[in-house]
């Protein structure tokens, strides 16, 4: 036992008993009377007024009256500093010197807290009922917006009436529950499989931006092909393509295509490419084969100009999945030749963003593609989905549902390997059937081309689109989706445009998508009701927008400004009002990923 002077006994001594003292009119109060109908009538009370001063000279009661203060102490104040609660800029702090305050203090912040958390989950309720009654009118899915809170409803049953919501409907459980999925997901997000409802946006993964050190150039100058060599003249880049002629990526017979149909996804030898010498064995036997099928996962929902999450290749023996956020740098350098190769068939399935994205983030170009995509429509199937191909070629009915995911997610549960492998599994078989239909096909009346060629020519157009980054132009914020319609008035119209550029700024400094720095819905309805004080923009908020919520003065500032310049919009409204589309050169310049981050399929 320590001395009655040791002033380290002292001090502890006296730090206990301010604690118990503030637990002791804790449990006097509210506490007793909440926990008293929890404890089963064989159980103690917990002791209280003078009992508790008492109990509390002994260490039998003392230590453990100890750690339970302290554990919800700590846990009250990791509740209150959530930002996944509320939002990264509102943490609801715990009182921090808990000892001094009064205990009315401590009970009204947890009321307070309280009444958030069931206030949040109200307007989730509210919501989820909407999406859900939407579906069912029109019988579509509801998706891909991030308004939803990151879910994507991929079910689309009609509920019966009187079912209700059920909480299960709202919570989610972890990746690792998933088909064999590994349960040590860094995310700690939880989706339920059964349900088929697979998250678009993770908000706890962190930023693989900064995780892998990628490095983005944002800036307002457009894009440079540094891979490409320029043109003569030096006004444009010259695509590898250029030197190709479309002819001689073009089967001749029939005869000479055998269709090889791939084993099973179970008996194929899968590889996750995750570490170098991984991805210098796939370039290996890569530079060994002649065909090669690819697809790209990507996520435009947490950066400006979007980011390839993931590659999967297959040969006509082995699936493979690189990932590119983890082997970045290094994708470009082992990668760029096999694409480039000329005398390597590349088959992928509509891949015109697929094109863009290996140039933006790996500076490879393609050449000798054929696109399953196109072919699908010069043999005009009823539909042009890989989706619907591989039913309608493989009889394989694929699940669709982890299109949308969140592929930044690591490690990637086994359900998201499996969807991203079927991806390409199959594709060069596909390829295969294709090309024998496309040969045997006669030429259509007054077409010039094969229907082969015409795919090999379409394909080569899909190849040599170059990647321009999106610039906001001054009458981007026309396109801002919601705002035809919208009947907005000049003064409205400039908090519009106004609001376009702020955004524009932040998106392109903190590398986000302008719909995650301020989604079109919310900056529609900033712009509608015209916020001139901070709280009023706040109540609009709704404690989410943190960027707004940094940058709030300012962005009122910018509010008050556009209502005094609102005299150079009057023409614009009134061509919105007459619902004229404009015709200028900017209408094709899209707000870059404006609020959705969902790209039309
Ligand atoms: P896919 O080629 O179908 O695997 O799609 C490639 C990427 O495009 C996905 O990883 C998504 O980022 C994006 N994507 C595909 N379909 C959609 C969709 N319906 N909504 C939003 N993004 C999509
Ligand atoms: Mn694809
Ligand atoms: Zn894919």
């Amino acid at each position: 036992m320590k001395s009655d002077n040791d002033p380290i006994a002292v001090e502890a001594r006296s730090d206990h008993s301010n604690n118990a003292q503030s637990l002791q009119t804790l449990v006097s109060g509210p506490l007793s009377s909440s926990l008293s109908p929890l404890s089963s009538s064989s159980s103690r009370t917990i002791p209280s007024n003078q009992d508790f001063h008492f109990f509390n000279n002994f260490d039998n009661c003392r230590l453990p009256f100890n750690q339970i203060s302290n554990t919800s102490d700590s846990l009250l104040r990791f509740i209150g500093s959530s930002s996944e609660n509320w939002g990264p800029n509102n943490s609801i702090n715990f009182p921090n010197n808990i000892e001094s305050i009064a205990d009315d203090e401590a009970y009204r912040w947890l009321t307070d807290l309280n009444d958030g958390i069931l206030e949040q989950f109200d307007v989730s309720v509210d919501e989820f009922q909407n999406i859900r009654e939407k579906e069912e009118e029109t019988g579509r899915v509801v998706g891909s917006d991030p308004d939803n809170n990151g879910f994507q409803l991929v079910q689309g049953k009609k509920k019966k009436k009187g079912d209700g919501v059920l909480m299960n409907d709202l919570i989610c459980e972890s990746p690792g529950w998933m088909e064999g999925g590994s349960s040590s997901s860094s995310s700690g997000m939880k989706v339920t499989t059964g349900k088929a409802k697979v998250p678009f946006h993770i908000p706890t993964i962190r930023k693989p931006q900064e995780e892998y050190s990628i490095r983005v150039n944002n800036s307002k100058q457009p894009f440079v092909h540094v891979w490409l060599q320029k043109s003569e003249d030096g006004l444009r880049f010259v695509h590898p393509m250029e030197k190709h002629s479309v002819i001689g990526f073009v089967d001749k017979y029939i005869a000479d295509i055998k269709p090889v149909k791939p084993p099973s996804i179970e008996s194929t030898p899968f590889k996750l490419v995750e570490e170098l010498k991984d991805l210098k064995e796939l370039a290996a036997k890569l530079r060994s084969v002649d065909e090669l099928a690819i697809d790209l996962e990507h996520n435009q929902y947490r950066s400006f100009q979007g980011l390839t999450c993931l590659m999967q290749i297959s040969t006509r023996t082995e699936d493979f999945i690189v990932d590119t956020l983890k082997l970045w740098i290094h994708i470009g350098p082992y990668l760029r030749e096999i694409f480039k190769d000329p005398s390597k068939k590349k088959v992928m399935h509509g891949a015109d963003r697929d094109i863009l994205w290996l140039q933006r983030d790996f500076g490879i170009y393609l050449c000798n593609l054929f696109d399953t995509g196109q072919a699908s429509r010069v043999l005009k199937l009823e539909r042009n989905s890989l989706e619907h191909l591989l039913q309608h070629y493989c009889g394989v009915t694929a699940n669709k549902d982890y299109q949308n995911a969140d592929w930044r997610l690591r490690p990637l549960p086994n359900e998201m390997l499996r969807y991203a492998r079927e991806d390409t599994h199959y594709l060069l078989y596909i390829y295969d059937l294709m090309r024998i239909i496309l040969l045997s096909m006669p030429k259509e009346p007054g077409h010039f081309d094969s229907p082969l060629v015409e795919v090999y020519k379409r394909s080569s157009d899909v190849c040599m689109q170059l990647y321009e980054k999106e610039q906001l132009m001054p009458n981007s914020y026309l396109h801002v989706y919601g705002l035809q319609g919208s009947g907005f008035n000049a003064e409205q119209l400039a908090i519009v445009a106004a609001l376009c550029e702020w955004r524009d700024c932040i998106a392109r400094v903190e590398d986000e998508s302008t719909g995650y720095i301020l989604p079109n819905k919310v900056l529609l309805e900033i712009a509608k009701q015209m916020p001139v004080t901070a709280s009023k923009l706040r109540r609009l908020l709704n404690s989410k927008h943190p960027y707004v919520e940094q940058d709030i003065c300012h962005v009122v500032d910018t509010i008050k400004c556009s209502l005094q310049n609102a005299v150079a919009f009057e023409a614009a409204a009134q061509q919105l009002r007459m619902g004229r589309v404009l015709n200028v050169s900017e209408e094709r310049v899209a707000v870059n990923a404006g609020g959705s981050g969902s790209v039309a399929t």
